[in-house]
């Protein structure tokens, strides 16, 4: 069938490609190849064992009527469904439908259904009932190229699984035990860690705890570079606003180091989830009065909002969500991210924002809640007409968050989640709070942590950044 030739053309493509790559690695060298395919050779971080990524394929769509259709056209006769022997044991439920192309499910074959593999009478996909859920992408071993199974669901990410007992992973890690290992694998195989495993994170930064951070669910040790290249990839990521793509190109074309814009996004994500408790649960020194603004971002192809709210004074970073919707919610969520930061709530405490009612409204939901404060509309704060002298730097400010993001966006939509677009964001706000210098500061950083100051350059700030992070969490686990 033509589109099942195509399929697996373009499969065995991707395999030559791997191949190739791997190849060129050797060629460039040892080095990056190492730090690409094999052991870490700097190991900066601690903790858990975290495997390299998947290979994750996204499905071509395909519409099965179009190609039933191109079938009795090519054939001369319609493509029949599936016929079942009456005593078959395996069974294909019948709201299952093809992942790639709906075909209904008298299409389907259960190949062995019992396993809940599936494969498409129509477009020729192979597909278990796990992975049909991820919607658009097939996450398969790195090893052994089978698709991986969803074993468990944890509050931030799905557990993804190897179960393929020829996969290469699988053998080296047995091949490695000792003898005395080996006893003990068959007494308690749960105490080791064998098989290929992938967490897929999938977080939506609820509102935080007021008194706990939350403990990310990931590890660093997952980054195979040296922490001074990923302070170089964050510095041209996030200081400079270069996309993913730019990123990974400068990495190479200057620095001899070959790195995917895809792994350049994990990597920031991983960074994200690391510094976001620092950065929410920093104990900032704040003024009295605040700017707040949203501004338009696309996230997977759609339009979402990033409301943020500043020190007005102290030009801090305190509050970020990004929300699909323009409305009262995300205001009192973002205004909330504000009031969450203070000790003791000032009782002259003001915010300046733009006209939009949104806030007012925000204002009353929190007044109802005995909360209170004022909200100062200044027309033209964020937009083009012409504003008073004395909210021309929170313009300024304004405009240069609009335009950083308005730049970046567009690249971080590769990320295809609003995950991807909040790791920037807080990336972002961790830049712009502990590192960019700022003229109305007098060329200080808004937040001046001595052992950030003293180091030499952007790339060791970043890796200190991280540091103490991760110093953050280690000092809150146990609450
Ligand atoms: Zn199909
Ligand atoms: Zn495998």
């Amino acid at each position: 069938m033509y589109p099942q030739f195509i399929y697996y053309l373009l499969q065995y493509i991707k395999f030559q490609e791997s191949i190739i790559y791997k190849l060129l690695g050797i060629i460039l060298g040892k080095s990056i190849a190492r730090g690409l395919y094999d052991e870490p050779i700097n190991k900066p971080y601690r903790k858990l064992e975290v495997d390299d990524m998947p290979i994750i394929e996204v499905l071509e769509k395909f519409d099965y009527q179009e190609l039933l259709t191109n079938y009795q056209a090519k054939h001369g006769k319609e493509l029949k469904p599936v016929v079942r022997r009456k005593n078959s044991k395996t069974k294909v439920p019948k709201n299952l439908t093809c992942p790639q192309c709906v075909a209904p499910s008298p299409f389907i074959y259960a190949n062995n259904g019992d396993k809940g593999q599936y494969q498409c009478k129509v477009c020729g996909c192979l597909f278990s009932k796990q992975n049909r859920f991820l919607k658009e992408a097939v996450i398969k071993c790195p090893h052994c190229l089978k698709t991986l199974d969803r074993i468990k669901e944890r509050k931030d990410f799905y557990v993804f699984k190897c179960r393929n007992n020829t996969c290469s992973y699988y053998k080296r890690k047995l091949k490695q035990m000792s003898k005395d290992e080996k006893l003990r694998f068959k007494q308690d195989p749960q105490a080791f860690k064998v098989r290929y495993i992938f967490r897929e994170f999938n977080l939506d930064f609820e509102p935080l705890a007021k008194e706990t951070p939350v403990k990310p669910k990931v590890d660093l040790s997952r980054i195979y570079v040296s922490p001074h290249t990923l302070g170089l990839i964050l510095t041209y990521y996030i200081n400079y606003g270069l996309s993913a793509r730019k990123t990974a190109a400068l990495m190479f074309d200057v620095h001899s180091v070959k790195i995917s814009h895809q792994t350049i996004l994990n990597y920031a994500n991983s960074v994200a989830l690391i510094t976001k408790p620092f950065v929410d649960h920093y104990p900032y020194e704040l003024s009295n009065s605040f700017c707040g603004d949203e501004t338009y971002i696309r996230v997977k192809g759609r339009w979402h909002y990033l409301f943020f709210f500043f020190d007005a004074v102290k030009k801090i970073i305190l509050s970020y969500p990004v929300s699909s919707n323009r409305d009262t919610p995300s205001a009192i969520k973002a205004i909330g991210d504000v009031l969450i930061k203070f000790k003791e709530i000032p009782e002259d405490l003001m915010f300046v924002v733009d006209g939009n009612p949104i806030y007012i409204l925000a204002q009353h939901y929190f007044a109802q809640h005995d909360i209170h404060f004022d909200v100062h509309k200044v027309i033209g704060l964020t937009n083009d007409d012409p504003v008073s002298t004395e909210y021309r730097p929170l313009k300024q400010i304004i405009e240069r968050l609009n335009r950083t993001f308005k730049g970046n966006y567009r690249a971080t939509t590769g990320f295809g989640s609003q995950a991807g677009s909040v790791s920037y964001v807080t990336l972002f706000v961790a830049y712009f709070n502990f590192l960019r210098p700022h003229a109305s500061l007098e060329y200080q950083v808004p937040v001046v942590i001595p052992g950030l100051e003293k180091m030499p350059n952007m790339p060791a700030r970043w890796t200190k950044l991280i540091e103490l992070s991760q110093d953050y969490l280690v000092d809150h686990q146990s609450a």
